[in-house]
């Protein structure tokens, strides 16, 4: 689909491709390991590795793991299972702290180049000087040490003798610079502790800013794409690139973030609802996670159609939730067989129809596409309809579904009439006593009289019982923030149904992806087994929440 879309960054690489610039393409998607991927972070994937794909080049997987506090290898796996699940295959699968040695070896050579510095200054000190937007900073009072003091102080850091955050390495630029990331940025800091691939090997750890164009560089990455908030940054990864002498010069373009109504997507926001309990987990079928996404029935397709068709565009930009609705029933329409399920049952007793007699019935899978096949319902005694197919009295003109004394259409069977409502003493309905008529069996072309409309059924002989997953949006208003979400989450996020499904689903598979006629897009559970069938609800056919 990218081949045909064309956006500022493909642009650039085609010109640098025609201009000698770079002679191929290599891009990376360079994850921080600290959370699972959501539906943002598939724009970057996507624009990575469809941009790359496009001139025939290839896309890195490098995980940022250079700040070795907040991260786990749980989510290592949990990002290589979802780009797979994208349907994309990384060149190769790196790891920055792989490049520490050199990354280190960097470092010594801009000290010797008089350009870093050890700096004494805590924390709060380094900030102090820093200045802000109006006031220029201050140079640090330990800016001039001599090459051979910080050659042997940084040496000493590396080897363990100073504790936490009581010196760090500093790029020597200009305190005055109008942009802040310039102010002499910190670009190694000292952490005692265990890294999940170095292990205790090192106890200082570069910067993001000094750590990610050098990686780029090792790499021979030639196009480094990230989100929005990093162009500030682009002077700072150009002096490393420039000062450090490397041999190859990545370049940096930035593209603005994805966002999406309905579906707040920030770190934090995700790590609250599943650590105080407002979600079942990272998977949840109602999480913005690409493993909450793939439970829920989402297909890689839907996702790259979605993002593609937001296009690529240099400022960020939220697009609507029904977009991405439209794109899953796109691609599932032609797809998924439409069998019949009965989410809120309503028992119904045909009072003329022998008892233990049992029918098959022939039904195409998709009478949109015969190609996926066919396959056969029973039809017998006593059958399940919607509770909400049925009222005692006609309301009004537009009711097309049961009514005492009229007749519907059973789908794919006969013509029913309603005879008799019984209640229990309660008066709540019980069952619907019908009478069918033979001479209307499903195609066979009986047109003398006009049905009140067609609704759907499973017969209760043959019938699988099932439990219906039905979502709402976690929060339904609009705001793309997560402040005060406690107090938006939306109560019918989660629905609970139990009802049946026809025979011919007993040996439905987890993923599998149906459309159940008038009721929606479904898929099956990854809990879901043969006595104890689970449908999650990804879609309605059409869209029906509210904004
Ligand atoms: P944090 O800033 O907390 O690390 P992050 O969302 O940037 O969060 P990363 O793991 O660093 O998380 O993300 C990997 C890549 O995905 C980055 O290049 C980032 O810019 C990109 N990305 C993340 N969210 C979105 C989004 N909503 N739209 C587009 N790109 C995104
Ligand atoms: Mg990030």
């Amino acid at each position: 689909m990218m081949e045909n879309t064309s956006n500022f960054i493909k642009t650039i690489m085609k010109q640098e491709l025609e201009n000698g610039v770079v002679d191929h393409i290599l891009t990376r998607f360079p994850p921080e390991p600290n959370a699972y991927l959501h539906i943002g972070h598939a724009r970057a994937i996507i624009t990575n590795f469809e941009l790359a794909k496009s001139f025939g080049g290839k896309t890195n997987l490098r995980f940022d793991d250079t700040n070795p506090v907040k991260e786990d290898v749980e989510f290592v796996e949990a990002i290589k299972e979802d780009l797979a699940w994208l349907g994309y295959t990384p060149e190769i699968v790196v790891y920055g702290s792989s490049y520490f040695e050199e990354t280190y070896e960097k470092a010594i050579l801009l000290i010797k180049k008089g350009l870093a510095f050890v700096c004494d200054l805590s924390q709060e000190e380094v900030s102090a000087y820093r200045g802000d937007t109006n006031n220029p900073g201050k140079n640090s009072p330990y800016r001039d040490r001599s090459i051979e003091e910080n050659l042997k102080l940084f040496e000493e850091m590396k080897n363990g003798v100073y504790p936490n955050g009581s010196k760090t390495l500093r790029a020597k630029i200009d305190m005055s610079s109008p942009n802040i990331n310039m102010r002499d940025p910190v670009i190694y800091r000292i952490i005692h502790i265990n890294h999940h691939q170095t292990g205790d090997k090192w106890c200082i750890y570069p910067m993001y800013d000094f750590a990610h164009p050098l990686q780029d560089s090792f790499e021979g990455i030639t196009h480094s794409l990230c989100s929005l908030e990093y162009e500030d940054h682009r002077p700072l990864y150009d002096w490393v690139i420039n000062n450090c002498d490397v041999k190859h010069k990545p370049r940096q373009i930035e593209f603005g973030r994805l966002g999406i109504t309905n579906m707040i997507m920030s770190k934090r926001y995700l790590k609250q609802l599943v650590d105080e309990g407002y979600v079942k987990g990272y998977d949840d079928p109602r999480m913005p996670t690409l493993t909450g996404l793939r439970r829920r029935g989402f297909t890689p397709n839907a996702i790259k159609n979605f993002i593609l068709s937001t296009g690529l565009s240099k400022i960020n930009s939220t697009i609507d939730y029904e977009m991405l609705e439209h794109f899953l029933r796109d691609d599932l329409k032609m797809k998924s067989a439409r069998p019949m399920a009965v989410i809120d049952p309503l028992k119904v007793v045909i009072t003329n129809y022998p008892e233990g007699k049992v029918e098959e019935l022939p039904v195409l899978n998709n009478m949109e596409n015969p190609e996926l096949g066919s396959h056969t319902i029973t039809f017998s005694r006593n059958l399940y309809i919607e509770k909400e197919d049925f009222l005692e009295e006609k309301p009004n003109k537009h009711w097309k579904r049961l009514s005492k004394g009229l007749e519907v259409r059973l789908m794919n069977a006969y013509f029913i009439k309603c005879e008799e409502v019984i209640y229990d003493e309660k008066g709540e309905i019980v069952e619907l006593h019908c009478t069918y008529d033979e001479k209307t069996k499903n195609g066979t072309g009986f047109n003398e009289r006009k049905p009140n409309g067609t609704i759907h059924f499973v017969d209760a002989a043959t019938a699988q019982s099932a439990t219906f997953n039905l979502f709402e949006p976690l929060i339904l208003d609009s705001v793309v923030s997560s402040e005060n979400f406690k107090e938006r989450l939306n109560p019918n996020s989660w629905v609970t149904k139990e009802g049946f499904v026809e025979a011919w689903l007993k040996d439905t598979k987890p993923m599998d992806k149906y459309q159940f006629v008038r009721n929606g897009y479904f898929t099956t559970d990854y809990e879901s087994k043969g006595n104890k069938l689970i449908f999650n609800r990804i879609v309605n056919l059409k869209s029906s929440f509210t904004k």
